[in-house]
């Protein structure tokens, strides 16, 4: 009972109660996920986590209408040092995680992160601070955790389902919304039964469903309504360009000293695996290309 291949996966699809002030959003994860795995090999409770991560980022970004980008971050005191997954508003997404030491596979959160906490930033292009909450990883999902976030900054109710795979990472997302015409009273009664719905889906549906028929199968008595979907894929920002500029942040000196203990200067980039190699020749043309652009912007200035 899959219908994997009859989907379009990699795919966001929103949603609304035409009865009920509520909001929705389904996400799967099938190709940006595998090009996270094929990057690095993850012990199990770790991919677990981070695939999870991986779909509540872009349920999370579909939320916010920036252009910029939102991270998650796991601050952790337990075996799994780092673990960040980011979703931009060009609708690319890239994910890793650092850890110490050997982890069972069926470690929970608590013992991955320890007394860890969840890091939401957003990054406004232009804007000077990048907006960040931050909430504990008390409960013992990466889901509860975010659930707490909504309604402790955001004064606004929602339950997130969130599930990964060796194939897949996949999530849904509801939010209650103000309740317009209608009574507090029916509002709740629409959220109390709308949430209780959604609760019955399990892990298997969210890896294996598409939206259409996830969602008739949850809410076949509601009146809900598709809206527009949104395409994901993976993709890293890191560039030798880039990693060219960290370097003439050394000063020429300190690089080329670098280089007299080693045949080169190797950068690895942590979301993508990609290795840049800079030698002697390579970064004396780095500091002789970084002092020609210097002059010619003096020249324009
Ligand atoms: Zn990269």
């Amino acid at each position: 009972m899959s219908d994997t291949n009859s989907f379009q996966s990699d795919n966001l699809q929103r949603f609304i109660f035409d009865n009920a002030p509520i909001r929705g959003e389904w996400v799967h994860l099938q190709d940006s996920w595998q090009q996270i795995l094929i990057r690095r090999e993850y012990p199990v409770a770790i991919q677990k986590i981070l695939g999870e991560m991986m779909a509540a980022a872009a349920l999370l970004a579909a939320t916010v209408k920036i252009e910029g980008r939102l991270v998650l971050q796991i601050k952790s005191t337990g075996p799994v040092t780092l673990m960040m997954v980011e979703c931009t508003s060009d609708d690319t997404l890239r994910a890793f995680a650092q850890w110490d030491g050997e982890l069972a596979d069926d470690a929970t959160l608590a013992e991955v992160a320890g007394e860890g906490s969840l890091a939401i930033t957003i990054e406004v292009e232009g804007a000077k601070q990048p907006y960040q909450g931050v909430v504990s990883l008390e409960g013992d999902s990466i889901a509860n955790a975010l659930e707490t976030y909504f309604q402790q900054s955001e004064q606004l109710t929602t339950k997130i389902w969130l599930a990964s795979n060796d194939n897949a990472a996949a999530g849904l997302f509801l939010q209650q919304l103000p309740s317009g015409d209608q009574t507090k009273e029916e509002g709740e009664e629409h959220w109390s039964r709308m949430s209780q719905l959604a609760a019955t889906v399990t892990s298997n549906e969210l890896l294996e469903l598409g939206a259409g028929t996830l969602l008739h199968r949850l809410f076949h008595e509601e009146e809900c309504r598709l809206l527009t979907t949104t395409e994901l894929s993976f993709a890293c920002s890191c560039s030798r360009e880039r990693v060219a500029e960290t370097i003439t942040l050394l000063g020429e000196q300190d690089a080329l000293d670098l280089l007299e203990e080693k045949e080169c200067i190797e950068v690895a980039c942590e979301f993508c695996n990609e290795h840049y190699r800079f030698d002697t020749i390579d970064v004396k043309r780095i500091f002789s290309e970084a002092i020609s652009t210097e002059e010619a912007s003096s020249t324009l200035h």
